[in-house]
């Protein structure tokens, strides 16, 4: 999509899941071009096309009620889908960002736009390692949160959307770019898109990485060998206590500590006031369904959005469960979150004793290992888009990296 042509006419979603199908019917109701949907294997799409062409078409209920009626190809052979797609939407787990790149990438006409939504942290450094460095033909633009929360009821047919977001915030790179893309974007999903200044604030913002790995380790920091019955599985958000409340505060803390030193250090070129303290983000996205913000664990607790999600639990018997540690909750916001974060820290100068502990934690649970003692060191941090990867270790190269 040229810069100067902010009217998409193509728009692909990339992904299968949940939010891909959200954003199909969403963006059938405010979006007046085709939309086209790359899938992950021949048999999904399949299934996917059996819903979406079928008389009720897909369907989203709940939070928002709209058919998936614009879309005229399921396919997942990239070459059908991605030519002629002047928008391309990754609606997949960031761990899935790299391998979807490099398929679509062969594809991608130019001026095409690449948009992850949500883009959780490093995917710049993603982009700089698949060659899809932006310039000022191509634009990336990265969601801090998805829009919606949402689930499947019957596949290719049904998705169940529970909340949407009041507003959602995303960056561009190049930055200039940010006006005509987030104008674009909140045409397309019929929300508003504000822009942050810069790609770190995205980075850095990242909320998943506070409150998914914090949220599970207030649950299950003591966990050695206790199985939950079906009745006793604690609800994710609800049953957060106040000590975990603290520990949110202390990394969130840290993070806005690593973007104020980097803001200082950048001499006015970085502007990062969009990496927010997770309780101001809190009501930035939810104030209308928050009941009670006397502490942070409370305006958790009491987030309307939040209610009915329950903890990430494995089953091993019938009514036996025991937490799911391979859950993305750590699987992507550990990587692809806390660890970029933490790199981040290392090149600023700033120590992370609460990141730190949350990491450690969470890697063992997980059989990684990216932390040693308190120095991304571990076996498993290499092949992560930290900058350090693309040879960026110093200030000065990572302000330049954002501009
Ligand atoms: P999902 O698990 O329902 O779907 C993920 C999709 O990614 C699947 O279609 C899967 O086939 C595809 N995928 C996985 N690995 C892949 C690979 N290597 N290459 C290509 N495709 C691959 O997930 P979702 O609920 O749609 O969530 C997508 C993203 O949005 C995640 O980052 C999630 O954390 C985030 N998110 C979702 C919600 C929500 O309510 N659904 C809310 C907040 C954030």
């Amino acid at each position: 999509m040229p810069a100067n042509n902010p009217t998409p006419a193509v728009l692909a979603i990339c992904g299968g899941g949940n939010g891909a199908h959200a954003l199909a019917a969403v963006a059938s109701a405010h979006f007046n071009g085709d939309i086209v949907w790359l899938t992950s294997s021949e048999e999904k799409a399949d299934r996917l096309r059996q819903g979406v062409f079928s008389a009720q078409r897909l369907r989203a209920t709940g939070a928002v009620e709209a058919t998936a009626r614009r879309v005229t190809i399921v396919s997942a052979d990239p070459a059908i889908v991605i030519p002629q797609s002047d928008l391309v939407v990754l609606v997949v787990p960031a761990f899935a960002h790299r391998p979807l790149l490099d398929r679509v990438a062969p594809y991608l006409k130019t001026g095409a736009w690449i948009v992850a939504m949500p883009s959780r942290s490093g995917l710049e450094f993603d982009l700089r390692v698949a060659a899809l460095k932006p310039d000022g033909r191509r634009v990336v633009i990265g969601f801090q949160t998805f829009p919606w929360l949402c689930r499947i009821k019957e596949f290719g047919r049904d998705v169940k959307v529970n909340a949407a977001k009041a507003t959602v915030s995303a960056a561009a790179l190049p930055v200039a770019a940010a006006p005509v893309a987030m104008s674009a974007l909140s045409g397309i999903i019929g929300m508003e898109v504000a822009a942050l200044p810069t790609f770190l604030d995205l980075t850095l913002g990242n909320t998943g990485q506070i409150i998914h790995p914090v949220g599970m380790h207030g649950l299950f920091g003591e966990w050695t060998d206790r199985v939950y019955g079906e009745e006793e599985i604690p609800a994710f958000y609800a049953g957060m206590d106040e000590e975990t409340g603290r520990l949110l505060a202390a990394v969130s803390d840290e993070i806005v500590t690593v973007a104020r030193a980097l803001a200082v250090a950048a001499q006015g070129k970085l502007d990062l006031r969009g990496v927010l303290p997770i309780r101001a983000w809190l009501q930035t996205a939810y104030a209308h369904a928050i009941a009670d913000s006397s502490t942070l664990a409370r305006a958790i607790s009491t987030n309307a959005a939040y209610r009915g999600v329950m903890a990430p639990m494995r089953q091993i018997a019938p009514g036996a469960y025991v937490p799911d540690f391979g859950h993305r909750f750590l699987t992507e916001d550990i990587p692809y979150g806390l660890v970029v974060t933490k790199a981040i820290a290392q090149i600023a100068g700033v120590t992370t004793p609460h990141i730190d502990t949350v990491i450690s934690w969470a890697q063992e649970k997980m059989g990684r290992q990216y932390l040693i003692h308190s120095a991304l060191e571990g076996r498993d941090t290499h092949p992560l888009r930290i900058p350090q990867r693309s040879g960026i270790t110093t200030i000065a190269d990572l302000v330049a990296a954002y501009l």
